[in-house]
């Protein structure tokens, strides 16, 4: 049922669903020794969401983006920089994170003198690519440097070592990976004479693994997880059984509804966004249009609820649906319900003209 009490366009955020996931997730890492980070990047930092989150059981809350850490900075919850910090932004790192990963010398050495300013000791975790080739240090040797001479910084301690796969090159995390690893710590933890604890072994996509083969490397301690708190996936975007999904759910409103040929009348030139657009022709339809738009969502990333309607496109303020085939018949000012890739949920989490709605906890 559509509650029509509310602005549109809104995202529907289904708390309840969420809850459990968080809940099962806990359960399962807590029984093989692992600590969450939760990630809220996907909600923009939602204060709200952060809080339920907070209170669930993880370790920290972690994002990429300082903005949205800010929204929950009363939370008393240790917090997490995921992104390797912005040489602009260090003192606002060491004022609002307990932790962060990061990936060179350099930036240790500024998170240092930054946390030696505030009469505080930073924690860090070093990332190491292991084949991603997103963010971290790829080669043994120069592991080995920075290690070294981070090691000497007043500001800051070494808590642990980690990865991120699956994320930019697609590397899947596996057990020999992850090995690989808890490996590295040991022996940087021998060579360098350091007590170095922490293995954090990726995001949703390491929780699959756990999940699907029923273990991970032992020594793998810590995972940062988003998507699959949130939206219950993990590697490849893949539902994770016995998590719950659409946890977000788009409600539009329709402004338009009329018959209308499907191919466009007239010389074809470009549309709004550059492009020749193509149609495929399957004579009158009945088309209809909904308030919201590229500029809040890309619309291959909309999931229509009711399976009859087809997404034809949309430009940045219209959504075009053809609903010839729906039984139901559509009207001016009714809503219609998508459900959401992790990209769509993102964007529309991010678009200040999308209503960000909770959906009442019914008991
Ligand atoms: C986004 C992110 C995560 C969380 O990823 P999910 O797939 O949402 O679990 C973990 N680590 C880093 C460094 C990230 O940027």
């Amino acid at each position: 049922m559509i509650n029509e009490a509310y602005n549109f366009p809104r995202i529907e955020i289904d708390l309840q669903k969420i809850e459990e996931n968080v809940r099962k997730i806990v359960e399962l890492c807590d029984y093989h020794g692992i600590r969450i980070a939760a990630v809220t990047k996907l909600v923009c930092g939602h204060p709200e969401l952060a809080a339920i989150l907070a209170n669930s059981g993880i370790e920290m809350l972690a994002d990429a983006r300082i903005e949205n850490i800010k929204r929950y900075v009363s939370l008393d919850t240790p917090k997490m920089m995921l992104r390797l910090p912005m040489a602009s932004q260090v003192d606002q790192v060491i004022e609002l994170c307990d932790v962060s990963l990061v990936s060179d010398f350099e930036m240790m050495r500024l998170l240092s003198e930054s946390a030696l300013k505030r009469q505080t000791v930073h924690k860090v975790i070093i990332m190491i690519d292991l084949g991603d080739l997103r963010e971290g240090i790829y080669y043994e040797k120069d592991i080995q440097v920075t290690v070294d001479q981070a090691r000497e910084l007043p500001g800051i301690q070494l808590i642990g070592i980690g990865t991120n796969l699956s994320c930019y090159g697609g590397v899947m995390p596996t057990q020999e990976a992850l090995e690989k690893l808890v490996a590295l710590k040991e022996r940087l933890n021998t060579a360098y004479d350091l007590d170095m604890k922490v293995v954090s072994g990726g995001n949703s996509g390491t929780l699959s693994l756990l999940i699907n083969e029923g273990t991970l490397p032992k020594g793998i301690n810590h995972l940062r997880l988003g998507a699959s708190v949130l939206m219950g996936i993990g590697l490849n975007d893949e539902p994770i059984n016995s998590l719950k999904q659409n946890t977000f759910r788009l409600v539009c409103e329709v402004i338009e509804v009329k018959k209308k040929p499907s191919v466009p009348v007239g010389e074809i030139g470009l549309d709004a966004f550059g492009n020749k657009p193509v149609f495929e022709d399957k004579g009158e339809i009945t088309r209809c249009i909904c308030a919201i738009g590229k500029q809040d969502i890309c619309p291959s990333d909309l999931i229509p609820c009711d399976k009859g309607i087809e997404i034809l496109g949309a430009s940045s303020d219209h959504l075009i649906l053809d609903v010839t085939q729906c039984e139901m018949n559509y009207h001016i000012g009714d809503a219609i319900a998508f459900d959401l890739t992790y990209g769509g949920c993102l964007s529309l989490m991010t678009s200040e003209y999308v209503q960000k709605y909770i959906l009442p906890i019914d008991d």
